[in-house]
């Protein structure tokens, strides 16, 4: 039997979901002129709907991608490419969904200017917002600590200056509610495997101005911003998983944050000087540790041989870890930062997971502090 501490990486996808997707697995091209491409598009439809109305936007502003990285990657550079200005605004603290396309830009040739963020890994001064940009981009919250930004307050500062803001809402979206109209983003992307829908495929909020230039060409689907036949069936899926998780939200964010705060309490007395990097304003979920002296890929090693499965939250290279950019964001030493473990808690953890957890987190930490950092 296995427990499943890695719910922010994916997260097994809900019934609802896989039901509407076998539903419409038989749904052609909705873009087809005859019968059975108008009831595709009338499912497609459908599906636009409800998304919009549960994440605050107009129909018309859901954008279906391939993927959360791929609704980054044209937004960030869809807005970059509209823009006259050669300027971005980012953090050093985003996803490589974002990071790598705004190190792309700044190798293209554009200015680009962080914010700064604190030791706990919030951003903390908005100082490069003052200055007019092409586009800023911060992500809501961060996959590795659980950080909550203060993504209004970016918003605001940037639209002094008529600077479009992209937002990383990818860990966000079916755990915190989202209001796009409200939040006044130009673009805000969303991955549903993150939620219980299905991996492979992406949410762009874009709002209608500015539009992003497109960064794909082709058929012009999508309103030219995402052209390719949509996946309907992966359209439906993500409707009914938001729609079940928006709607459970609030009761299974009160349940799991009492799960994470146990085992937070028992990690803390079984190994007295783990350090919590998981600091509030954060994601409910999220517990995000460093044990030093030990190394992040032993601890997932030892873990996974006791049926654990947890990751040390950055992405990994070709299943290598090396020190967390995140934590290097932070100030986290090099030798330090490498006994990272993230564990993240989600729709499926049982008491009875965390209660395993606990029961071996001792001898694990024992264990891959006696093989070092290395
Ligand atoms: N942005 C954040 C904050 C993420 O956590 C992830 C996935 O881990 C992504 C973007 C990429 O999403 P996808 O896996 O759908 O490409």
């Amino acid at each position: 039997m296995t427990h499943y501490f890695d719910h922010a990486a994916t997260t097994p996808m809900r019934q609802v979901a896989m039901e509407a997707w076998v539903e419409h697995a038989g749904a052609l091209n909705p873009g087809g002129q005859y019968g059975s491409g108008r009831k595709a598009n009338s499912v497609l439809a459908q599906a636009r709907e409800t998304i919009a109305s549960l994440l605050g936007a107009e129909p018309i502003e859901v954008v279906f991608t391939g993927s959360g990285t791929e609704a980054n990657n044209l937004a960030v550079r869809g807005l970059f490419g509209a823009s006259e200005n050669n300027r971005v605004v980012s953090t050093l603290i985003e996803h490589p969904a974002v990071l790598e396309t705004v190190k792309a830009l700044a190798e293209q040739g554009a200015q680009v200017d962080y914010l700064p963020v604190t030791s706990e890994g919030f951003v903390e001064s908005f100082d490069a917002l003052e200055t007019p940009a092409a586009v800023a981009t911060c992500m809501w919250a961060n996959n590795e600590t659980g950080a909550i930004q203060p993504v209004e307050e970016i918003v605001q500062r940037a639209d002094a200056h008529s600077t479009p803001v992209h937002i990383d809402a990818v860990q966000v979206a079916g755990h915190q509610p989202i209001d796009f109209g409200a939040l006044g983003a130009a673009t805000l992307a969303i991955s549903p495997h993150k939620f219980g829908g299905p991996r492979g495929t992406g949410i762009l909020l874009a709002r209608r101005t500015p539009t992003p230039a497109p960064v794909l060409f082709g058929g012009g689907q999508e309103r030219g911003l995402r052209s390719g036949t949509v996946d309907v069936a992966a359209a439906a899926a993500t409707a009914a998983a938001l729609a079940e998780a928006v709607s459970d939200m609030e009761a299974e964010n009160v349940r799991i944050r009492k799960l994470r705060d146990e085992l937070v309490a028992g990690v803390v007395r079984t190994v007295p000087d783990a350090v919590l990097t998981t600091r509030e304003p954060a994601l409910p979920g999220h517990a995000h540790f460093i044990f030093s002296g030990a190394h992040g890929d032993s601890l997932i090693m030892l873990l996974d041989a006791l049926g654990i499965e947890a990751s040390t939250g950055s992405a990994c290279h070709s299943g290598v870890n090396r020190m967390s950019h995140v934590l290097e964001a932070m100030g986290v030493d090099a030798e330090t930062g490498i006994g990272a473990l993230r564990v993240t808690i989600g729709r499926t953890t049982t008491q009875e997971d965390v209660a395993y957890f606990l029961e071996h987190i001792g001898e694990v930490v024992e264990r891959a502090r006696l093989a070092g950092s290395f």
